[in-house]
């Protein structure tokens, strides 16, 4: 079964979150995965937070 790793966290997960919340990530038009908690964490009051799609393994 197919996993991601989260990129805050490391832990792997069957689904996360294709989200940008760093201002580096708009710059360089970067994507990043994070799971559900993580991006719950990273979203709150973040005005560089885009969500670009679930991911599903
Ligand atoms: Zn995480």
């Amino acid at each position: 079964m197919a996993v991601k790793k989260c990129n805050k966290c490391k832990a792997e997960f069957k689904q996360a979150f294709r989200v940008r919340h760093l201002a580096l990530h708009n710059a360089q038009k970067q994507w990043v995965f994070l799971c559900k908690g993580c991006t719950l964490e990273v979203k709150d009051n973040n005005v560089h937070y885009q969500y670009g799609g679930t991911w599903k393994g």
